[in-house]
C-alpha cells in the first residue's frame, strides 16, 4: 500500500491530438503527495497549473500517464464509478465559486451527493449539518445572487466538505474575494489540514496565501521546474523564499522585453 493520497507517474497531457494545432501542455510529470500535506501551485499564466489540477483530480483525463488518488488509477474507473468516487475523496473550490445560479444554496451543496445518487433523506441530514457548521444554515433556500461574496464562498465550501474528502483540490480559491473572505477561507483550508489532516492541492498566483503551504511547486512551461519546502523555515521565511522565486521569472521578463 502505497504512502500517497496521490501519485502521478509520467503525466502528458496534449490538447488538440491528431489536429494542426496540437499542443502539448504537461510534459511527462512525476508528483507525490503524502496524506496532510498543503500543497501550493505556482507558475506564470499559461505555464499549466490549472492543466495539471485538472488532470491530477479527474475533471480532465491526461493523454497519457497514470494518476492515483488514495491507490485508485482514476482510468479504471466507469464515467459512473468516477462520480461516487469523486465526491467521497476530492472536495472543489474554484476562483468564482461555481455555484448554480437557478440552484438555492441547499441544491448547490446538495449536488455532489445528488449526483452520486445519495437517497435524498441522507443529504438532507448532510447539508443541514455542514450549513450550520459554516453558520448558512438560514441561507439554504436563497439563491446565490441573493447572497454576499463571503456567504456564496462558505456555500462553496459546504459544497467542497460535503463528502467528507480526504483531499481539497481548489484552483485560485482566493481570486475574488477581498483581503478578510480570503483569509477566513485561509483560516478554515488550515483548520481543516492541521486538525483533520485533509490534504490541499491549491493553486495561487499570491505569495502570501502561498506561504500557508508545507510544499510549493513552481510549474513552468508544463514541467515542474523548482520545488520548495516549508520544513522548519518561519512562514515569513518561506514566504521570503517564494518572493525570490517568483521575482527570478519577473526578472526573466523585464529582460527578454528590454
Ligand atoms: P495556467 O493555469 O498556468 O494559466 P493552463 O493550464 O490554463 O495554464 O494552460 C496551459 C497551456 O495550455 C496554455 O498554453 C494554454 O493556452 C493551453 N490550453 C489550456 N487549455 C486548452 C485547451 N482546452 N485547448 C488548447 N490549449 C489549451
Amino acid at each position: 500500500m502505497s504512502d500517497y493520497v496521490l501519485e502521478v507517474k509520467k503525466l502528458k497531457k496534449i490538447y488538440g491530438l491528431r489536429t494542426q494545432n496540437e499542443f502539448e501542455a504537461l510534459h511527462n510529470i512525476d508528483f507525490q503527495v503524502k496524506l496532510g500535506e498543503f500543497i501550493c501551485i505556482m507558475g506564470p499564466s499559461g505555464s499549466g497549473k490549472s492543466t495539471f489540477i485538472n488532470n491530477i483530480s479527474t475533471i480532465d483525463m491526461p493523454t497519457s500517464g497514470l494518476v492515483y488518488i488514495n491507490g485508485v488509477e482514476i482510468r479504471t474507473m466507469s464515467s459512473n464509478e468516477i462520480g461516487k468516487f469523486r465526491y467521497q475523496n476530492l472536495g472543489f473550490i474554484f476562483q468564482d465559486f461555481n455555484l448554480l445560479d437557478t440552484h438555492t444554496l441547499y441544491e448547490n451543496i446538495a449536488m455532489p451527493l445528488s449526483l452520486a445518487k445519495v437517497k435524498s433523506k441522507d443529504i438532507s441530514k448532510r447539508v443541514q449539518a455542514i450549513a450550520e457548521s459554516m453558520n448558512i444554515e438560514h441561507l439554504l433556500s436563497k439563491y446565490p445572487r441573493e447572497c454576499s461574496g463571503g456567504q456564496k464562498q462558505r456555500a462553496a465550501i459546504c459544497r467542497a466538505l460535503i463528502g467528507n474528502p480526504k483531499i481539497i483540490i481548489a484552483d485560485e480559491p482566493t481570486g475574488n474575494l477581498d483581503s478578510i473572505n480570503s483569509q477566513e477561507l485561509l483560516s478554515i483550508l488550515k483548520q481543516l489540514n492541521e486538525e483533520q489532516k485533509v490534504t490541499i492541492i491549491m493553486v495561487s498566483h499570491d505569495a502570501m496565501i502561498a506561504s500557508y503551504s508545507s510544499r510549493l511547486i513552481y510549474i513552468k512551461d508544463g514541467i515542474i521546474e523548482e520545488t520548495l519546502v516549508r520544513g522548519q523555515l518561519s512562514q515569513e521565511e518561506y514566504f521570503q523564499k517564494i518572493i525570490e522565486l517568483n521575482s527570478k521569472e519577473y526578472q526573466r521578463v523585464l529582460k527578454d522585453k528590454c
